[in-house]
């Protein structure tokens, strides 16, 4: 296998690998040891604007927009199997830069495929519609791509949460431009490269790494830009929203969430412990959609609150490019410090620790960014933890004591993205995942998505939707032709 982390790597920008503008260059921490790891040239303004003119004059030139969409379908499926062929170096190389385990690179890299894959279906079904109108006419819609599309992605699913709007943007026949994460940019860089290997037209995909408030601030300022994706925390979010409205631009926004976990008295309560301990530490629990909340029946709870413990205490923590490792360390120093700051808030304002609390101090943990798996019961109710997103492996345990109230508590947050509802009796799921304010819930299942199932938030976790049957159109316009079919009247 290729070594997966090169040295040094430069900005994508039409086709090929170019240093930024401005000749600077950010080093690249390995967060299971905080040693550097490789050194990315840092995009500024003025390489957002060359790439977006470079995107620009892509859109207009090349065949990819006005394609019926069958040579792009196929140049799609070509990217995706160039990446199923090199899965195992992709997911090493996302492994090293963001630290989450290999098992859980390789997942993430192959949900980039099938949604390559799916987006790639697509292409060549964007349909308009005949409408019926009266006399002598004919109206019909078209569906256009947009022109340049802008995606801003965050670290920690880096190239599945890029590649979720970009591959639908680039079947729907636009040019795109991504600026992904600061910490994370590496797989993103190397499937632009990637790209141009399965013939993608130059200029169609770029990559630009830099800081947020400078190249992502600029990219979706710039009167090119036709719609923005955004992934990632509330406070950009609306800046971003901010800056498209001002020239009118459509922003998609998935932001964050603190996703209530429901389990009542029939539950499984082994499968609903093993549920639990997934959607909360999988990936260190830096997932938006993370089961961040317990809300577990009071006849259950204790029993339920061991189970989820003993899990918790067998967490095999270590790099996550090591086999068998279940939890790898969280992306850098300073998140890690703001998690703990979260433990120690609660422990101070009474929490009881049932599980974890404290970062991993064994020899070869020492240097990297590990946190044992935190479980935190009896929290009082203006406890921030209970509030705000945590994004670490942290779960907020309480009880419920009847539906009513468990609804109460769930909706309870300002947020509402995920939600899960574990019972042996649909009759009981069904009512209650209707009554919860969340753009997905799961019953008797932990977060679980697919490239076909829409991604979306409610209240302030979102705007819009990513994935799914219409993820495609989402990135097209749709006009409208009207045609006058009529003979002219012959002239007496
Ligand atoms: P941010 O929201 O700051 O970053 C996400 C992306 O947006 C990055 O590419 C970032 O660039 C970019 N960005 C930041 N500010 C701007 C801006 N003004 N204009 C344009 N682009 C911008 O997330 P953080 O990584 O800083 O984490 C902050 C919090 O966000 C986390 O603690 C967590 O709560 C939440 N979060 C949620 C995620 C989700 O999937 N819903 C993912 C990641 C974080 P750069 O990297 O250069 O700052």
């Amino acid at each position: 296998m290729t070594e997966a982390v090169e040295p040094s790597y430069e900005l994508f920008i039409g086709g090929a690998s170019i240093p930024s503008s401005s000749g600077e260059r950010q080093t690249l921490i390995d967060p299971a040891n905080n040693r550097p790891l490789a050194a990315v040239a840092r995009g500024h303004a003025d390489d957002a604007r060359h790439a977006m003119e470079v995107a620009q004059a892509a859109f207009e030139a090349s065949w990819w927009a006005s394609d019926d969409g069958a040579r792009r379908g196929k140049t799609l499926f070509r990217l995706a199997q160039k990446l199923e062929e090199r899965l195992e170096e992709f997911a090493r190389l996302e492994t090293l830069n963001m630290g989450k385990t290999l098992r859980e690179s390789r997942g993430d890299v192959g949900f980039v495929v099938r949604t390559l894959e799916y987006a790639a279906g697509l292409a060549d079904k964007i349909q308009g519609e005949t409408i019926p109108v009266p006399g002598a006419r004919l109206d019909l819609t078209l569906r256009e791509p947009l022109g340049v599309t802008v995606h801003i992605a965050p670290w920690n699913y880096p190239l599945l949460l890029a590649m979720r709007s970009v591959a639908p943007a680039l079947a729907a026949g636009n040019a795109v431009v991504l600026k992904p994460a600061s910490l994370t940019p590496l797989t993103a860089l190397a499937l632009g490269r990637m790209s141009k290997e399965a013939l993608v037209p130059d200029g169609i995909f770029n990559v630009v790494p830099g800081p947020g408030k400078d190249v992502g601030e600029t990219l979706v300022a710039d009167a090119r830009c036709r719609s923005v994706s955004f992934t990632g925390g509330g406070t950009a979010g609306r800046r971003i929203a901010e800056v498209a409205a001002q020239h009118v631009v459509p922003a998609t926004l998935e932001l964050g969430g603190k996703g209530p976990v429901v389990v009542l008295p029939d539950a499984d309560l082994d499968r609903a412990a093993r549920g639990v301990a997934f959607g909360i530490f999988g990936n260190a629990g830096q997932m938006c959609w993370a089961g961040s909340r317990l809300l577990a029946h009071e006849s259950v709870a204790e029993t339920l609150l061991s189970k989820i413990a003993r899990i918790a205490e067998k967490y095999a923590l270590g790099p996550g490019v090591a086999e068998g490792v279940e939890m790898g360390p969280l992306v850098s120093r300073e998140h890690l410090e703001s998690v703990l700051q979260f433990i120690t808030e609660a422990e101070a304002s009474g929490a009881k620790v049932v599980a974890g609390g404290r970062r991993a101090t064994d020899a070869p943990l020492q240097e990297g960014n590990f946190l044992r798996p935190t479980v935190l019961s009896q929290l009082p109710a203006p406890a921030r933890v209970l509030k705000e997103e945590v994004f670490g492996p942290v779960l907020s345990a309480a009880t419920f004591t009847d539906t009513d109230d468990a609804v109460r508590q769930a909706n309870d947050t300002r947020y509402g993205l995920f939600a899960s509802v574990w019972t042996k009796e649909l009759a009981h799921a069904i009512p209650l995942a209707r009554r919860l304010e969340s753009g997905m819930v799961s019953i008797n299942e932990a977060p679980s998505t697919f490239p076909q199932t829409p991604f979306a938030g409610f209240k302030e976790s979102g705007l819009g939707f990513e994935q799914g049957i219409d993820s495609v159109r989402s990135y097209t316009r749709r006009k409208n032709v009207l045609i006058n079919y009529s003979l002219p009247k012959p002239k007496n």
